[in-house]
């Protein structure tokens, strides 16, 4: 059995302290039904982070992190059907779902409490080889780069549900509070299907990317909206702006918050949550929402903004991700 090179995270501590080592792996081989993906590139996420600093428990250890796979099949398992050797092909977050629970058999298998998660509780793409079952995979097309793909399948993916989520139709407006990778694909999506797409970020920096991208409107957190939105999507973490953007709701509006964590959410004026607006909450990716991204994000040649780094810098990467010093979402080329 052949090796492979792998970082893997034996012990949870502060990203500062690299607690990211480089080691030599046995080559994983694809079960019954899986298949094994050479990973050209994986994109760093926050929850790399997150698990690799102990704000999520350690389910595995050693453990690859990496959520964000890309790359080419290179063996297939017994009975694979949807795959050959040699196709592209993509992992995101949602690694398996049990299939008969409520949640699956309701199209809601990101609720699954058996659902596993990749680079959590099985290896992840920081490694040379990874292994899924195929119907965990997600087939690409030839249209996009292997740098650009890689952050769509989180940012891009979890966009999607994000936008699904809010409800918005055609000809109404949605509101992306902070401009990271993820609200930039929301904001892609949108337009896509026709629904205007107001951005309100502190970052000069942020503001400006928004702008390349077309927003309808950009402003700072300060600044009073043009127009209601008919729903909204909070990025970072901050409590505090839940009810400042409920007052900017349209009435039966939707909010969706899109992070893991958040700060105290205080609502002290009904008046700012009555008429039907709501808020729910992003719980993970389906099958369904990856399907979806990814091709409509082939058909209308959706952009990613990324940088790329080599194998060996992903310690130092995953400082820079925490900092917020990567312009979009860091890329780790690993081919
Ligand atoms: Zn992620
Ligand atoms: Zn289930």
């Amino acid at each position: 059995m052949g090796m492979m090179k792998a970082w893997v995270l034996a012990h949870q501590a502060p990203i500062g302290m690299n607690p990211l080592e480089k080691v030599n792996l046995e080559m994983p081989e694809p079960g019954r039904g899986e298949i094994r993906i050479k990973v050209v590139a994986c994109g760093v996420c926050r929850t790399d982070i997150h698990i690799a600093e102990g704000d999520l428990p350690l389910k595995k250890s050693p453990l690859v992190l990496g959520h964000e796979i890309v790359g080419v099949v290179d063996k297939v398992g017994e009975g694979v059907t949807r795959f050959r050797p040699g196709v592209r092909v993509g992992v995101a977050w949602l690694n398996a779902a049990c299939g008969t629970c409520k949640f699956c058999r309701s199209g809601r298998e990101n609720l699954c409490p058996e659902a596993r998660f990749t680079g959590w509780d099985v290896n992840g793409g920081f490694a040379e080889y990874t292994v899924v079952h195929e119907d965990f995979a997600f087939p690409l097309g030839d249209k996009l780069s292997f740098e650009a793909l890689a952050p769509m399948m989180c940012p891009g993916i979890a966009g999607y549900r994000c936008y699904r989520l809010s409800g918005v139709a055609e000809g109404e407006i949605l509101g992306l509070y902070g401009y990271g990778p993820t609200a930039s694909y929301v904001l892609q999506v949108a337009h896509a299907k026709g629904v205007k797409a107001f951005v309100v970020t502190r970052s000069e920096a942020n503001q400006q990317a928004a702008r390349e991208m077309e927003a309808d409107w950009v402003g700072g957190p300060g600044d009073s909206l043009p127009d209601k939105m008919d729903a909204a999507i909070i990025f970072p973490p901050a409590g505090n702006l839940v009810e400042k953007v409920l007052a900017n709701l349209q009435r039966g509006g939707r909010l969706v918050l899109s992070p893991v964590t958040m700060t105290p959410i205080t609502i002290a004026d009904y008046n700012h949550i009555w008429m039907e607006r709501s808020i729910i909450s992003l719980a993970n990716i389906s099958r369904r929402d990856g399907v979806e991204f990814l091709h409509l994000a082939e058909r209308a040649g959706f952009k990613s903004r990324f940088e790329t780094f080599g194998f060996d810098d992903l310690p130092e990467v995953m400082i820079r991700v925490k900092d917020g010093k990567v312009k979009g979402n860091a890329v780790i080329w690993i081919d």
